[in-house]
């Protein structure tokens, strides 16, 4: 395949990933997954797929290798955040390409990614059948809002069989991320009870109970050490709502809770200090809750993939780690936890942004990078 030419399907891929609404909510990933499966089953995948929701389908993609090391597994996510408030300057949903850049919806998080994946996968799966390990893609529905797609999959029994090691292509410019740190998500209520406004008096105002909620997680201790790769445990407070009218004693708020952790404390853990941190007036409901991921910078194959990356980035690599979660807190220990990268074309910094771009030169490096990484895993 000549270069332009490869450079032609990988744009044509990456456009036609971008022309597909698979924004979540609600998702509606349905066509985009069938889209990628029949593509995968054209290049000699065996394709599977499962929806934990109308419209909500992840796929699983397997060419098998011909002896018993466990297949390299690369995954990604279908599904992208919301377009956002501010006008896009470019169509979200064109794919529109200027000089380096190809914009759209997903574009960095993480089309572009899934498209180097099949590209990758495509160019190299007849050697696969022959080489000593196979492949396994996995593509889901539904990372955005808490991993449900992986997480369906992981309860499926054995719907994703063994992986000896995982490579999730979500947006870091290619650098080869090791792991990612844990996430809860709580809804904290307060209740109370209603009554006239020109009566407070009658009443008991939930709001006011959620205020003293706020200051308190103003002063949460965690308590525990920074992570070396991971950094420090964070408390956000993403969202408050409460209250019916002016004129009412408000008697239910409701507070949104994103708490980012490191090993050390479990999210169980957490859940209860956070209790009793709060007091037993206040219910505590767990929206979202997944763990951290963190692979020994030792392993042998981790150092490999930092060797190929290092040829490929041109500078020395270090160990670093995601502060946002990624599907690999379900899809690793899913697998029997092997070491794990998360390491994908888009920028970072474009993810969830108003115009997000992806360069398509690192499009193009990520194909080289993952069949570079099949070929070692695959023993081609
Ligand atoms: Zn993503």
């Amino acid at each position: 395949m000549t270069l332009e030419a490869k450079n032609k399907d990988l744009l044509y891929l990456t456009r036609k990933l971008l022309s597909f609404n698979t924004i979540n909510p609600p998702g509606c990933e349905h066509d985009c997954a069938k889209y990628v499966g029949s593509v995968l089953e054209n290049g000699g995948f065996k394709v599977n797929y499962y929806q934990f929701a109308p419209g909500r389908t992840s796929l699983v993609a397997r060419i098998k290798g011909k002896n018993n090391t466990p297949p390299l597994c690369l995954a990604g996510h279908l599904d992208t955040v919301p377009l956002g408030a501010v006008p896009w300057s470019k169509d979200p949903l064109n794919g529109e390409i200027d000089g380096d850049k190809i914009y759209g919806r997903g574009s960095s998080d993480m089309k572009g990614g899934i498209s180097a994946i099949i590209t990758a996968a495509l160019g190299l799966s007849d050697k696969i059948k022959d080489g000593s390990a196979g492949l396994t893609l996995v593509i889901v529905a539904g990372e955005e809002t808490g991993c449900q797609g992986s997480s369906h999959l992981a309860g499926l029994g054995d719907v994703l069989g063994k992986a000896g090691a995982v490579v999730v292509g979500e947006p870091t410019s290619n650098y080869p991320f090791i792991g990612n740190k844990a996430t809860l998500w709580i809804e904290a209520v307060t209740t109370g009870v209603a009554a006239h406004g020109s009566t407070p008096e009658l009443g008991i105002n939930a709001i006011h109970k959620a205020a003293e909620v706020v200051t308190k997680l103003r002063n949460f201790d965690f308590d525990v050490p920074a992570h070396p790769l991971l950094g420090k445990a964070t408390l956000n407070i993403g969202k408050i709502s409460g209250g019916l009218n002016f004129n009412s004693v408000p008697d239910k708020t409701s507070i949104g809770i994103d708490i980012r952790t490191i090993p050390g404390l479990t999210n169980s853990e957490i859940l209860k200090k956070l209790q009793s941190h709060l007091g037993r007036d206040v219910q505590l409901k767990r929206v979202m809750d997944v763990a951290e991921m963190i692979s020994d910078p030792k392993d042998d194959w981790i150092q490999q993939v930092f060797r190929i990356m290092e040829r490929f980035l041109k500078k020395r690599l270090r160990p670093r780690a995601l502060k946002g979660f990624t599907d690999a807190s379900i899809l690793t220990p899913a697998f029997g936890n092997p070491p794990t990268i998360i390491l994908g074309p888009g920028e970072p910094a474009m993810a969830h942004r108003t115009d997000e771009f992806c360069y398509i030169s690192k499009i193009e490096d990520a194909v080289d990078a993952y069949m570079e990484i099949i070929k070692t895993w695959c023993n081609l």
